[in-house]
């Protein structure tokens, strides 16, 4: 590509063009700004070079040479880089009179290519610094075969098809906007009862398995941030504090440190614990607006956050029910396929050693116990703790950081919390935190993407949307309609004077699970006809057989 784009812009400087994870980019400067248009032109001129098929040759000079060899060419960034190699020779790869400078191992020859693809082109710092110059990159993919190639440009377009940005409009879920700031989320009402839905979910099954909830303030005193070492190692995510009479707060990032003081509102015993204290925690962090990414990063979030006190014989046993509680919550939303990561201490952290070493230790034995496979995550750990981080795989295979659990022997010595031991004496308990979902906004963003916006019955905005034929059907339709409201059933009705087909699509566009038809065939029968939202006809039915109908499919969660 680098060859071709020389070729046909003979100004071009070259930067660097390492091969990446999805394929890979070259950075040019050129006086010519790439569009997408240039693209083709670029890959029949690539075409070009591989049907010429010219062999790659290696080359090693002394690194004075090489620098000579690239500042006579006037390639000022090759020259930089090699200024930075500490070796005393350095490899370069010709091809057909084109020279770049390359680690390798290469190909033999351009004919070797057999299938590759230009996609796009963005700007790039030079060395990702917003005080260099900015480039341009080219990105692009190759495969050995035309078939694997094929695969992977649908695999791409399916990509593009559910992104959650695009989908989250079409669908009318959430918007951000300039006037709200960047990285705040507007949740609309369709957005809004998906939210809910999750949210009643997830209520039920913490009350049973044994968690109380909490709901706590928004900001606290900066001085709380400052005990519990947050001011020290996570400024860089936090905003700067408000000042109220005289007094500085500090708008929370976390939040442990008001579950930990709603544990030290009383005394508590060996017989109170494990306490497992749950909330929905709205925090704000700071994220640079460059990294901001729709609801995948943002400024504003909630956590299903949840922490639990125990004593420290008790925290393998607590880590195993919250690994089983994370996987069946996971699992109900269709993430079957997951990876797991063991993160460990990170250069900057809190607490003594051997109180990492136990953490650590723990979190490795409840997922032996479980037979649960995981990698190593080094230096990944929380300032407070090791973690285990769970990554779910979705419908396309991609891979999504979501739950976390983290043992923390030093917060709770830090904000210096006990309980009293079958002896009499004060003992610190430990803390384990963990977001299952991680934050509803991120996790919403992946579940559209999973689901490609056509949400499960349970989850869905409208479950069921009624169509008139024409108006004479309007009143029995509206009877079904309260008939299923009644049940609690998320229910809209169509009573529009349009074309039956039309209303058919525009219940299709939004993914609507289900479509009932309502004419004279199903007025005269006081029934139903029910159609799925991919075509698929299921038939007449009594509104009593629909109501048992939706109703089971919702309790299964499908
Ligand atoms: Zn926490």
């Amino acid at each position: 590509m680098a060859h071709a784009v020389k070729e046909l812009f003979p100004d071009t400087k070259l930067a660097i063009g390492p091969a990446i994870a999805d394929g890979f980019y070259y950075d040019f400067d050129s006086s010519h700004a790439f569009t997408q248009e240039d693209l083709p032109k670029i890959e029949e001129k690539m075409k070009e070079l591989i049907k010429a098929n010219k062999p790659f040759v290696r080359k090693e000079l002394p690194r004075d040479e090489a620098i000579k060899f690239f500042r006579e060419r006037g390639e000022m960034y090759k020259v930089e880089l090699i200024n930075e190699i500490t070796d005393g020779t350095v490899s370069l790869y010709e091809e057909d009179g084109f020279v770049d400078l390359c680690r390798g191992p290469h190909l033999e020859s351009t004919g070797k290519v057999k299938a590759f693809k230009l996609l796009s082109v963005a700007g790039a710092y030079w060395r990702g610094d917003e005080k260099n110059r900015m480039l341009q990159r080219i990105y692009g993919v190759s495969f050995p075969t035309k078939d694997e190639l094929k695969k992977h440009l649908d695999f791409l377009e399916e990509v593009k098809k559910r992104d959650h940005r695009r989908l989250g409009k079409e669908l009318d879920l959430f918007s951000m906007n300039d006037d709200i700031g960047a990285g705040l989320v507007l949740w609309h009402p369709r957005g809004a009862t998906i939210r809910r839905a999750i949210e009643n979910f997830w209520l039920e099954e913490h009350f049973k398995a044994g968690y109380q909830i909490l709901y706590t303030p928004h900001m606290a005193k900066l001085d709380l941030w400052k005990k519990t070492g947050h001011l020290d190692f996570y400024r860089e995510n936090m905003y700067s504090p408000m000042e109220i009479e005289g007094l500085e707060y500090e708008i929370k990032p976390m939040n442990c440190p008001f579950h930990v003081s709603i544990y030290k509102s009383r005394l508590r015993s060996y017989r109170d614990l494990p306490l497992r204290f749950a909330e929905l925690g709205t925090v704000y962090r700071y994220e640079r607006s460059g990294v901001l990414h729709g609801l995948l990063r943002v400024r504003g979030f909630t956590q299903d956050d949840a922490h639990i006190f125990c004593r420290e014989d008790q925290i393998e046993d607590e880590v195993l029910k919250v690994l089983e509680f994370t996987l069946f919550i996971l699992q109900t939303f269709g993430f079957s396929d997951y990876d797991i990561y063991l993160s460990t201490r990170p250069e900057k952290y809190v607490g003594a050693d051997d109180a990492w070493k136990k953490a650590t230790d723990a979190l490795e034995k409840a997922l032996a116990h479980k037979g649960l496979q995981f990698e190593i995550d080094p230096g990944e750990g929380v300032f407070y703790g090791p973690k285990i981080d769970i990554k779910v795989r979705d419908s396309l295979g991609r891979q999504w950081q979501c739950s976390t659990i983290q043992v923390d022997f030093n917060i709770p010595e830090r904000l210096n919390i006990t309980y009293r031991g079958s002896d009499s004496k004060d003992s610190g308990p430990i803390m384990i935190h963990r977001a299952l979902m991680g934050s509803l906004e991120r996790f919403f963003g992946v579940l559209i993407e999973h689901y490609a916006g056509a949400f499960p019955l349970w989850l869905a905005p409208v479950q069921i949307s009624l169509l008139t034929i024409s108006e004479r059907h309007v009143e029995y339709c509206r009877k079904v309609f309260e008939a299923l409201i009644r049940e609690g059933i998320r229910v809209d009705i169509d009573e529009e004077n349009e074309k039956i087909g039309y209303k058919i699509r525009k219940a299709t566009v939004l993914k609507t699970p289900y479509m009932c038809i309502i004419g004279d065939k199903e007025m005269e029968s006081s029934a139903v006809n029910l159609r799925k939202r991919n075509g698929e006809n299921i038939g007449e039915m009594t509104v009593e057989k629909l109501i048992a109908f939706l109703k089971d499919e919702i309790s299964n969660r499908r």
